[in-house]
């Protein structure tokens, strides 16, 4: 039987790896895909894959790529309304949300309207609005299917035990590219440094989220409403060569884990499949070459952007929008090298500072949170 998938954010670094899975599989059927900007990659996914719709997020980039593919008997649409339509495209039982930022709230949403199984990349959809998102997807019957490296790890470490049972999650971080340096030592960070992660290849945005922790501060926030846990209860555990991927703790005081190499398409596939699991091919773990895993507690004094994530997580409601839009400018900035490193968690704290929270917000509510935020940034610096 032909799995049916659709993809948002096809060109990215999840979107490719996910289509390298449906090439490896040969039973997948891409009905849908969805970007921002890459025409041509896209033409080219067209040409493989044969979707019957296309959304790119321009007008005039969905002209270009309509000529492009005259030729084809493929759909394209545009804007929101074209992420929407990609996202509840009918025969896809399965959306793969590969697209960057909370974008990808609204088009979620409809997916889980519509009855689609979420394969979920996009934590920020979950960080903001995960209070709106879980129930709906309980009230419609969806799969919420993690697709975040550590999430599946725990996913996969849940299936070990009863979940009544669960004590605590431990969530492992590399520690980025700059593991064991102090606040002083950030002072001159560059992008090329920053865009250096010791083991993982990514999107440009999510690489510096590593490097500053505030990534790990996202994934607790998106562990706790995936598992419907407090953010107290998982606990960050820097384990610097990232072969443990997660882990969690029961009642009795048995730790189960996920173990492997660092390779996204292996969650990719486990969510796809799940709950079956498939040959991958790539690199295996080795044991007998492998000489150490070591641990260490995470330095939120330093990587304080974690600390604040932690904050925002308990607290809820509008906050941790906040945090999220504010890092997401201020990584911009840094990108556009308007900014210094050590900048981008004082932003967030500012941000974050100036904040009204509101209880339970709606989705509105929270995109104007958003546009709050960025225009609170846009105004000082
Ligand atoms: P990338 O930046 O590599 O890719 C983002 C994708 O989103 C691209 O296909 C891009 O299209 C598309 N996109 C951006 N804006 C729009 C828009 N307005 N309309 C339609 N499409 C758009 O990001 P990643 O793949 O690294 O990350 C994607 C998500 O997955 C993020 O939420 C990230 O946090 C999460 N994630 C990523 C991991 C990784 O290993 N990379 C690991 C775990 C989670 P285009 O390039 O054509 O503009």
């Amino acid at each position: 039987m032909m799995k049916k998938i659709a993809i948002l954010g096809s060109t990215g670094s999840i979107g490719t790896q996910t289509l390298d899975v449906v090439r490896q599989n040969g039973d997948i059927q891409v009905t849908a895909l969805a970007a921002g900007n890459n025409i041509e990659l896209l033409e080219k996914q067209i040409r493989e894959f044969n979707p019957s719709l296309v959304a790119v997020w321009k007008e005039e980039k969905a002209t270009e790529l309509k000529n492009k593919v005259r030729d084809l008997e493929v759909r394209i649409v545009s804007g929101m309304d074209g992420l929407i339509d990609v996202a509840t495209e009918k025969e896809a039982e399965i959306l793969v949300t590969a697209i960057v930022g909370m974008i990808g709230i609204r088009p979620t949403i409809e997916a889980i309207k519509a009855k689609k199984n979420i394969a979920l990349a996009n934590k920020e959809t979950l960080v903001t609005a995960g209070h709106i998102i879980m129930p709906l997807a309980k009230e419609y019957g969806c799969a919420i299917l993690p697709v975040d490296s550590e999430h599946s790890a725990i996913f996969q470490s849940l299936q070990g035990g009863q979940r009544k049972a669960l004590h605590k999650i431990l969530l492992t971080a590399s520690g980025g590219p700059f593991r064991g340096r102090k606040l002083e030592e950030l002072k001159d960070i560059k992008v090329e440094d920053a865009l250096k992660h010791p083991n993982w290849a990514m999107g440009r945005k999510i690489t510096i989220d590593s490097s500053t922790m505030v990534n790990k501060g996202l994934e607790v926030i998106e562990a706790k409403w995936l598992f419907d846990v407090e953010v107290d209860d998982v606990q960050v555990v820097v384990q610097p060569q990232s072969i443990i991927h997660s882990m969690v703790e029961y009642e009795d005081g048995a730790v189960i884990a996920q173990l492997g190499t660092p390779d996204m398409k292996l969650p990719i596939q486990y969510a796809l499949y799940y709950p079956e699991r498939r040959f991958l091919p790539g690199d295996r773990l080795d044991f007998s070459t492998l000489t150490q895993i070591t641990f260490e507690k995470p330095d939120m004094e330093t990587f304080y952007g974690l600390k604040l994530a932690y904050e925002a997580g308990r607290k809820g409601g509008s906050l941790p929008t906040v945090l999220n839009a504010a890092n997401e400018k201020a990584v911009a900035l840094f990108l556009d090298r308007k900014i210094k490193y050590l900048e981008i968690p004082k932003i967030i704290q500012l941000c974050m500072e100036n904040h009204k929270n509101i209880p339970d917000p709606t989705l509105e509510e929270i995109l104007n949170a958003e546009q709050e935020t960025y225009e609170f940034i846009k105004n000082r610096w």
